[in-house]
């Protein structure tokens, strides 16, 4: 599909990094992955969360070592054992986490591990301050070397871990996405940083999902994906669409795989005048089996709260909930949980995972009651739910043991969608299933939730990202204000587009609904 492609400059790569190779405890976080990087270029490594990027640049500072793989800088091969060997090589990392002693002064942290002496014992802290002021003057940084780090803000900590690596001589500086906490202007700045750097002919190995960073910066782009190298572009080549296809191994026109059903199943899940007395207000619908009926609307239009109505997690006022044609006493959430309603919220932080609990127990939760006869848990039959549900839905992770907090934005959300789907649920009630999640994940969720129609659970999706609903849903209703007030889709005469959802959803178009 891609070619790996050598720049037009003639120089001699700078780095050289060979069928590298790591696992972790039998899981292969990286497959002979391939790194070739120039001196004065910023070369950009993409991929998705958890492809491997960072622990590519940890073996690269000597921080993991490689199971196999050969790295050569400036042609000759190295062996990479400790942290101390690679700054000697030249090469610096700036981490996710900043790697700085707070109650030091800049100049201090900047001479950390290497500090310049007077004589045999005395440390030099004149000339600390004065080779450490020239560095940051270089920098244009508007702090001083005297100052304490703790002071500093996040941005002007970086620039401190950059200078460390100037003072260092480095000529590999490696950031791993360097920008995820800085504002709009402090990544300006950082870019000017990064391009002086760069004319200095420093090679810089710049990590980054952003595609704007990408387009403003890079040189080159690699990319790669579950742990294997994909293939790099140059400059002239990147355009958004090619990289999106190789990190995340598909078409971006095809992320909606869904095939909209145009026959609906049987009523599964039928809400008539259900009110909350706040924000919903005498909401009526029906779900069918097999169907992802798309719930649209501005924020605050009351979809969270008909979810949560639906579940019991709120109580109602008025209204009735009819599952298969019986009318259900939901009172709290084990009472929909038990009738096969499940409902997966929008914080999956806060309320939906446990987050210092193992993975494992995060998708046995709802259904360790279930699990248990006269008292005593089916351990056998926990730990294939288990290994069912991290093969079913492809959720990356190293063991079940590892802590929901450890995994990534995307494979959080599946570990959420797991843990529901152990119930089995008739009706999934998803309150937006892909917030945060980045691409490749989202296209997961999204063939998870096709699937999952197909064997004819019925789903309500909220969404706020309109290219989602319309993506996604066999039909669509639009709510404002606490009212369902339109539907697209389905057997109305109105087709499902952004358009008509958001003429409903702002008022612009008023149809009463009964
Ligand atoms: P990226 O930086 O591209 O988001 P990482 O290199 O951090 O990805 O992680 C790649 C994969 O390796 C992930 O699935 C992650 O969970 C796993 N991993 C990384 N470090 C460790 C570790 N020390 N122990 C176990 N698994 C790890
Ligand atoms: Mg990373």
């Amino acid at each position: 599909m891609v070619s790996s492609t050598q720049p037009s400059i003639k120089t001699k790569p700078i780095l050289e990094m060979q069928g590298i190779t790591k696992t972790f405890h039998g899981f292969t976080a990286l497959h002979d992955v391939n790194l070739t990087i120039y001196p004065g270029e910023v070369h950009a490594l993409m991929g998705e969360n958890g492809a491997g990027k960072s622990t590519l640049m940890k073996i690269l500072a000597g921080a993991y070592i490689a199971d196999a793989g050969e790295i050569r800088i400036d042609g000759q091969l190295v062996k990479m054992t400790d942290p101390g060997q690679a700054r000697d090589l030249g090469i610096a990392i700036i981490y996710q986490e900043l790697n700085l002693a707070p109650n030091l002064t800049v100049a201090e942290n900047i001479f950390m591990g290497s500090e310049l002496k007077k004589g045999a014992t005395l440390i030099d802290e004149e000339g600390m301050r004065r080779q450490a002021a020239q560095v940051l003057e270089n920098l244009d940084a508007s702090f001083d070397a005297e100052d304490l780090v703790s002071k500093l803000s996040i941005a002007e900590q970086q620039q401190v871990e950059i200078a460390r690596a100037l003072k260092d001589r480095s000529r590999i500086l490696v950031m791993d996405e360097p920008t995820a906490a800085l504002s709009d202007r402090e990544t300006e700045k950082l870019f000017e940083v990064v391009r002086r750097l760069r004319n200095e002919g420093i090679a810089i190995i710049y990590i980054s999902h952003r595609m704007e960073e990408i387009y403003a910066l890079a040189d080159r782009v690699s990319v790669i994906r579950d742990g294997g190298y994909i293939g790099s572009l140059e400059r002239r080549e990147i355009s958004a669409d090619r990289l999106v296809e190789m990190m995340v191994g598909r078409p971006l026109q095809d992320l909606y795989e869904h095939k909209r059903r145009i026959t609906p199943g049987s009523v599964v899940l039928e809400v008539t005048n259900l009110s909350d007395g706040r924000k919903v207000k005498s909401a009526s619908f029906q779900l069918h089996a097999g169907e992802i009926l798309g719930l649209a609307g501005l924020v605050g239009a009351g979809r969270t709260e008909l979810a949560r109505l639906i579940f019991g997690a709120d109580r109602r006022t008025s209204g009735e909930i009819k599952l298969q044609g019986r009318s259900l006493n939901i009172s709290e959430p084990t009472n929909a949980i038990e009738a096969g309603i499940a409902y997966v919220p929008e914080d999956r932080k806060n309320l939906g995972l446990l987050l210092e609990m193992s993975s494992g127990e995060n998708i046995t939760l709802n259904v360790l009651d279930r699990e248990a006869k006269a008292g005593i848990i089916n351990s056998k039959s926990l730990v294939s739910i288990v290994a069912d549900a991290i093969n079913n839905l492809a959720i990356r992770l190293a063991s079940p043991s590892i802590r929901a907090m450890d995994l990534s934005g995307g494979n959080q959300q599946k570990l959420l969608l797991a843990r529901w789907l152990a119930i089995n649920p008739k009706v999934l009630l998803l309150d937006e299933p892909t917030r945060g999640v980045d691409i490749g994940a989202k296209s997961e969720i999204y063939r998870i939730m096709s699937d999952l129609a197909a064997q004819g659970v019925a789903i309500l999706m909220i969404s706020s990202e309109l290219p989602e609903i319309v993506g996604m849903s066999d039909r669509v209703l639009v709510m404002r204000a606490g009212y369902l007030v339109g539907e697209v889709g389905g057997s109305t005469r109105e087709a499902i587009t952004q358009e008509n959802i958001m003429a409903y959803a702002t008022g612009a178009r008023e149809v009463a609904k009964s």
